[in-house]
């Protein structure tokens, strides 16, 4: 098995431009003490006009919502740059492999920038395409390559979507994943063995929808530790396994723990749990609703004045929705603030200098995703476009 070069490199050090992880974001920031920020921001802006779209995460800081066009999840974010045509700049203020997903999504001609470079994404870094290529070549020798479908969740790097799309395989979002696990499964029903799925990179995305949507036992799943020799796996145990899940997790979901739960039950009467399927097997169990970022902004805007939630996601959209429902007791379902500290490497300075950067003619942190990687990472795309329901994401 192929050796990997994984030096840690902590944010803002080091440069490692291929991957999701921290790099350092050269230029000239402004202060974060200017107080014309805001100014500046709009009358950058306003020089730009048609020409810039700028899209916000959900996660964002307020400070960086304040300017976008256009908020959403990842995918719907590409899928609306991708409608606008007319605009040569699609400012994303998100992460890495979000801004990879906006230039597949948008023509050739439209050119996306990340304000901060360092604005990666701790699960899209725990699979590596070279490391997935060596667990696929174990599948091999285990003879199990055949009956493997990869499915890579919409939150890893564009060579992963890639693999999948070059390895019969296809993308999902946390609203689909069902849908595309069934779909995976009928792709190799006819082989003997029965059909595995490969899921990449969210251990946890990828158990519960095995365990609570298509039915599989705890025991059909098995975790591959791309850092042990064959995955910490026996070929016994590749050969038994329907759901072969990536040894990854989102640094922010896995932190939510059943205990907080209960103590917030105890706390306060009648409070529903309300998480993201990124959270671990044992608090989504616990909890009373499960879905996406755009399922639980719907779930408190369509609930009754004087509904409580505790919510289980990225804590800036958490504030948000309290500040949005003051009729509703909305808490965060942790007892620590947690933001994700790549999303919040964007903040206003990088964007203003973004912008002011394209109304000087230079285009500062272009995102350009090569054309081999783009065509399979679009297969990959397109096969879950062909499917039914929902697309929404993280
Ligand atoms: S919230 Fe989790 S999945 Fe989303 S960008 Fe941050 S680390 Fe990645």
């Amino acid at each position: 098995m192929t050796t990997v070069d994984l030096p840690l490199l902590p944010l803002g050090r080091g440069t490692d431009l291929s991957s999701e992880r921290g790099v350092e974001c050269p230029g000239d920031l402004p202060p974060a003490s200017d107080p014309d920020l805001v100014a500046r921001a709009l009358a950058a802006k306003e020089k730009l006009g048609d020409r810039v779209f700028v899209l916000g995460h959900h996660y964002q800081r307020d400070e960086v919502i304040a300017f976008a066009d256009v908020t959403g999840d990842s995918f719907k974010l590409a899928r609306d740059a991708a409608a606008r045509p007319e605009a040569e700049f699609i400012v994303f203020c998100g992460v890495h492999f979000m801004a990879e997903s906006a230039d597949i999504l948008t023509s050739a001609d439209q050119q996306v920038v990340l304000p901060d470079l360092a604005a990666g994404c701790s699960m899209a870094d725990m699979a590596r395409l070279q490391q997935v290529e060596d667990c696929w070549d174990a599948f091999a020798e285990a003879g199990i390559q055949d009956q493997v479908v990869p499915v890579t969740y919409m939150n890893s790097s564009a060579d992963i979507k890639a693999f999948c799309g070059r390895n019969g395989g296809v993308v999902c979002t946390s609203s689909n994943a069902q849908t595309v696990l069934e779909w995976a499964v009928d792709q190799k029903a006819d082989v003997e063995g029965g059909a595995k799925i490969l899921f990449l990179p969210d251990q946890h995305l990828g158990r519960n929808t095995a365990v609570l949507k298509l039915g599989y036992s705890l025991d059909d799943c098995v975790v591959w530790n791309p850092h042990r020799p064959n995955g910490g796996l026996t070929a016994e145990q590749l050969r038994e396994a329907k759901m072969i899940l990536w040894q990854g997790h989102c640094s922010v979901h896995g932190r939510f723990s059943p205990d907080t739960i209960a103590e917030l039950r105890a706390e306060i009467p009648g409070i529903q749990i309300l998480v993201h399927p990124e959270c671990r097997h044992e608090v989504v169990t616990q909890a009373d609703l499960v879905g996406s970022t755009e399922f639980i902004i719907k779930t408190v805007a369509d609930a009754p004045a004087g509904a409580a939630f505790a919510i289980g996601t990225e804590l800036n959209l958490v504030k948000r929705l309290a500040d949005r429902h003051p009729d509703k007791r909305i808490v965060f379902l942790d007892r620590t603030v947690c933001f994700c500290s790549t999303m919040n490497r964007i903040d206003l300075p990088h964007l203003v200098w973004a912008l002011e950067s394209l109304v000087d003619g230079v285009v500062v942190n272009r995102i350009e995703v090569d054309p081999d990687t783009e065509h399979y990472a679009k297969v990959a795309l397109e096969r879950m476009l062909e499917l039914p329901g929902k697309t929404q994401n993280d």
